[in-house]
């Protein structure tokens, strides 16, 4: 049995096998038709040949009998002249002319068509007295030669005496005295007998040696309608070459073939075939091979389009803009969003297209809009070594701008990455516009306030003018926003800023430092009210009533007052200052103002005195303890993660903000210590609430500059994570932006020693701090916090909504994990949930706790863990 190939196979087989049996197809055709062409040439020769040979042969036959019949004739004439000749003398005659070569057997006279004469006589007795008349067979031809006067021949005919013969007559009319010869009657006739087989042999057509096969027919002179007397009567059925015989009164025909047949020499026929053989071997070869090497080609292709296909695949999924370029800067390979990106709708322009071309192209369509001189541009970026330094940014359509890389390839040409970092730049503008004013009361929020107290300071330093800076801090505002709520806090803020503006010139700046903190800064404290006029009157707007949503509200303020540069000529110490003259303006009993004095610094005192304590406490141990909040995965409703959060109960004091013992501990650098002392703490803890064989959550911990720059590197979290067992990849740290940009080598180095271990890196208070967020891309961030003060407003306030939400976009381009803080309300959740933010914190979803109380919801679904998360 045969195997059946495979269809692929046997496909590629006949693919391959089929143009060559095409070549030798033809070929075999084409010399088919030369092999004939040459068959029948020779074949022609032969037929000559055949027809000079035969020809020979009929003048030989031709000659014999006319001998033969002119020995006859020779007869005629005694016999005219002699009618009455004697037995005698006719034989005499007789035997005198047979004395010549013929083919003679006998020859006769008949007087009256009745045999007389006989030579030789013996043997032919029987015939004398025969008249032929009187004979069927002999009686026709002999009147036939009385009638015609001429010779006649007939047969051939069997002779008695064996053999045939043909019979050859000629008639003998008497010649008068001194008439014409045969002008007188008929006397009879004399007739012979011709041997046909001698005739035959003696003409040659027996003869072997010619190499021909004769047959002859025609018998009495008939032709070619006669019947056929020698040879094979087949032959003038086969195209053998013919011709005729005269014959007196007739004529035969003459048939023949070559001995051997028609047969074409081989010899002839071969060099025809050789070369067509030939040929066609070659050209099936060179066809063969044609079709082997377009193959080899076609797979090579095919396999070059695969690979090629497999990286265009690869360069399309990029996320970035992709153009790979030529040492001459030709385009050699690009994705679509390249195309996009410079070509618009028309897409990528083809390979070999001209940087500069494609680039002038784009200015021309719009696709990027040049900063500043079009050439100046042009030049810039068709700069092929400028692949180092500031990176370079296009504008694109639709107000995208993309950041391109460049790096140069080995074979001198240049690869470009086009990262669109759009999303990038509108979080940085509106996190500066927010970095500048406060969205609820349009004023000048803190960051703006301590730039404009900067200048001031310098101002006033430089022309000897006096500043004053008031800190004006609301009275109730909290009771008013536990009691009314959020919205009502937020009428009761705005409201209270119109009133502080209202107390001031235009020229004199007000600004909201955060919650119910405002601040006003007097540029020229001797000019106009001067402060405490100012402070009166701001403390008498912000007594009366508020109306707010229907409530009836008293607020009030407190308001502590420094002078620049009297009490200060820097802008932290003035705020300091204005804080703590605040302070006993609330303890003088609210509504009321107060200077800054040196006294003051009693509060100072505080921090001095904490410090010690913290100290103790932290050598003590028991005041100290980590409390956990939950991180919440919004989809699933999971705890995903806690925040390790350090809390410190003072002996006396009670329990202390971090917010006011980490300063303090980060100043004396006690940090340090306490930092390491809770990443041990903390990861013990989680470790051993979980329980065996489930993954821990991942636990964030907040480590300061301080202790970065003190050394916090995996050299110290290394050793923690083997003592606990916690994965590095289950550990985050949280740092502050300034932090990131801290430009000490070994923060950057901790940093980047922590990203490789595994251990993720989140920037806590995410947007607070610097309005650049180059440094996202440039450093091993994996995770951003975004601060608890976009989240609060994001229901009631649709820039801050805008805000979180272009923060969310742009951490998933950047393939940031993005946590929410400070949720405090379902609102707030949902509105998160809605616009996909991952991860989210804050006291909605769960208070900082201890691990124990918190540890039975960690991994526990969404519903039984946290009230609110869909
Ligand atoms: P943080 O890192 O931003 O921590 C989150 C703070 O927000 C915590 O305050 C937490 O109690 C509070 N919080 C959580 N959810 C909400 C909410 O829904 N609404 C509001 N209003 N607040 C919420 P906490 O515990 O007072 O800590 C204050 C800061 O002290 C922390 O801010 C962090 O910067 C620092 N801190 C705390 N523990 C450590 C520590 O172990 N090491 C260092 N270096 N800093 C720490
Ligand atoms: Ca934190
Ligand atoms: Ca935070």
């Amino acid at each position: 049995m045969i195997p059946r190939l495979p269809r692929r196979i046997a496909r590629g087989w006949v693919r391959q096998a089929a143009p060559p049996l095409l070549v030798i197809a033809a070929c075999a055709t084409v010399g088919h038709v030369l092999e004939g062409a040459v068959a029948e040439r020779e074949r022609g020769l032969e037929r000559t040949g055949v027809l000079e040979k035969l020809a020979t042969v009929r003048a030989r036959l031709e000659g014999a009998l006319v001998g033969n019949l002119l020995l006859i004739q020779g007869l005629t004439g005694p016999l005219a002249l002699e009618p009455d000749m004697d037995r005698v003398r006719f034989e005499a005659l007789s035997r005198e002319l047979l004395a010549q070569p013929n083919q003679l057997r006998n020859v006769a006279a008949a007087r009256d068509l009745v045999i007389t004469h006989m030579y030789p006589l013996e043997g032919n007795e029987a015939a004398l007295g025969l008249d032929y008349r009187r004979v069927p067979t002999q009686r026709e031809a002999a009147l036939r030669a009385r009638d015609t006067r001429g010779l006649v021949v007939a047969g051939p005919v069997d002779l008695v005496q064996g053999g045939r013969g043909l019979i050859g007559r000629a008639p003998v009319f008497l010649t008068p005295a001194g008439g014409a010869p045969g002008a007188g009657p008929f006397w009879g006739l004399v007739s012979a007998v011709i041997d046909l087989e001698a005739l035959l042999a003696h003409a040659g057509v027996l003869d072997r040696e010619s190499g021909l096969t004769v047959a002859l027919r025609g018998v009495d002179g008939t032709g070619p309608a006669g019947d056929v007397f020698h040879g094979d009567p087949a032959l003038f059925t086969s195209g053998a070459v013919t011709l005729d015989v005269a014959l007196p009164g007739g004529s035969w025909q003459i048939a023949a073939l070559p001995s051997a047949g028609w047969t074409v020499s081989p010899a002839a026929v071969w060099p025809v075939r050789g070369v067509t053989v030939l040929v066609a071997i070659v050209l099936a070869h060179l066809v063969w091979l044609g079709g082997r090497q377009r193959q080899e080609r076609a797979r090579a292709r095919r396999y070059l389009d695969r690979s090629r296909r497999r990286m265009a695949d690869a360069i399309e999924s990029l996320g970035d803009g992709f153009a790979l370029w030529d040492g001459e800067r030709r385009l050699l390979l690009s994705n679509r969003r390249f195309g996009r990106m410079l070509a618009g709708p028309q897409g990528a322009p083809p390979p070999g297209t001209d940087h500069a071309q494609i680039l002038r192209t784009a200015l021309d369509t719009g696709c990027v809009v040049p900063e500043g001189d079009r050439e100046h541009w042009l030049e810039r970026f068709m700069r092929p070594d400028d692949t180092t330094g500031a990176p370079l940014e296009l504008n694109l359509a639709g107000g995208r701008i993309a950041q391109l890389t460049r790096r140069p390839t080995s074979e001198g040409g240049t690869v470009e990455i086009y990262t669109d970092i759009t999303q990038m730049r509108r979080a940085e503008a509106a996190i500066r516009r927010r970095a500048n004013v406060d969205p609820l009361t349009g004023l000048s929020n803190r960051a703006r306030f301590l730039e404009q107290l900067e200048s001031t300071v310098r101002l006033a330093r430089r022309s000897g003018r006096q500043a004053a800076l008031l800190f004006v801090d609301l009275d109730r505002f909290k009771n008013v926003n536990d009691s009314l709520g959020h919205g009502t806090g937020d009428r009761l803020l705005e409201e209270a800023a119109r009133r502080i503006v209202g107390c001031v010139r235009s020229t004199d700046t007000v600004a909201r430092l955060g919650g119910d903190e405002f601040t006003v800064l007097l540029h020229d404290a001797g000019e106009g009210l001067g402060p405490a006029k100012v402070a009166e009157k701001i403390t008498r707007r912000l007594s009366r009533r508020f109306d707010l949503d229907g409530h009836e509200v008293y607020a009030g303020a407190s308001i502590g007052i420094t002078v620049c540069p009297e009490d200060g000529d820097d802008p932290g110490t003035l705020l300091k200052n204005a804080d703590m003259a605040m302070y006993r303006a609330k303890e003088a009993g609210r509504n009321t103002y107060r200077f800054f004095t040196p006294e003051m610094t009693v509060h100072a005192q505080r921090f001095v005195a904490l410090e010690g304590d913290l100290r103790r406490a932290f050598s003590q141990g028991e005041q100290l303890a980590l409390a956990y909040q939950p991180i919440v995965d919004l989809e699933s409703g999971a705890v995903e993660g806690v925040e390790a959060l350090l809390r410190w109960t003072h002996p006396q004091l009670g329990p202390v903000s971090p917010a006011e013992f980490i300063p303090v501990a980060e100043e004396s650098g006690l940090i340090v210590q306490l930092g390491a002392w809770v990443l041990e703490r903390a990861c013990q803890e989680v470790m051993a609430a979980v329980p065996r064989g489930t993954v821990p959550p991942r636990l964030s911990i907040n480590v300061s500059s301080r202790q970065l720059r003190a050394g916090f590197g995996a050299g110290q979290v290394c050793p923690v994570l083997e003592r606990t067992g916690l994965p590095p990849s289950r550990l985050v740290v949280e740092i502050t932006e300034s932090t990131l940009l801290d430009d000490d080598a070994r923060v950057r180095e901790s940093l980047q020693e922590l990203r490789a271990l595994g251990v993720g890196l989140a920037v806590d208070d995410f947007g607070t701090g610097y309005s650049s967020l180059g440094y996202l891309r440039r450093l091993p961030v994996s995770e951003i916090k975004i601060d608890r003060s976009f989240v609060r407003d994001m229901e009631t306030d649709a820039a801050d909504a805008r805000l979180v939400e272009s923060i969310l976009a742009m951490a998933r381009a950047l393939e940031l994990t993005a946590v929410a803080e400070g949720v405090e309300t379902a609102g707030q959740l949902d509105a998160l949930t809605r616009l996909g933010c991952p991860l989210a914190q804050g006291f909605h979803l769960g208070r900082p706790q201890p691990i124990g109380e918190l540890w039975p919801r960690v991994g526990a679904p969404a519903r039984a863990v946290v009230k609110g998360v869909a």
